[in-house]
């Protein structure tokens, strides 16, 4: 009998440079714009702003409200099935762009559009990491 697994995507282009960055920062990093300041995801070659090529990838604070969310009570995949039903979270950071995560701490029953959260991320290869969501308590 095999033992599931959770399978770790290998993303490619700027995603790829996008999760590299975040690896590396050991922290979650959001591409930014170097001209105008705007903050954008998923990566882009041009600021959706002003246009500028001069985008990098920096550090974004991980403080958040959850946008929108979903409850999960069903999955096909065997390495999720002792989870649900699980929270799927659109957390929109402080900063301006969403991201999805998955809900640490936060229940089906407990879970509010607008609550503050906090993203962290756990490190899954040296090109991909997953994305909590999780209460804000703590959040420096
Ligand atoms: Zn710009």
């Amino acid at each position: 009998m095999s033992t599931p697994h959770k399978m770790i995507p290998r993303p490619d282009e700027l995603d790829a440079e996008f999760y590299k960055a975040t690896v590396a920062a050991q922290t979650l990093c959001m591409q930014h714009c170097q001209e105008c300041g705007t903050w954008t995801h998923p990566a882009r070659y041009y600021c959706p702003n002003c246009s500028s090529d001069k985008m990098a990838f920096d550090k974004v604070t991980g403080r958040a409200t959850i946008h929108s969310y979903t409850v999960s009570h069903y999955t096909v995949d065997p390495a999720w099935k002792p989870f649900v039903p699980y929270v799927t979270i659109v957390a929109e950071l402080e900063e301006g762009p969403r991201v999805v995560a998955s809900a640490r701490g936060i229940t089906p029953e407990q879970v509010a559009i607008g609550s503050p959260i906090k993203i962290v991320i756990e490190v899954k290869s040296p090109e991909f990491a997953i994305f909590w969501a999780e209460p804000a308590q703590g959040v420096a």
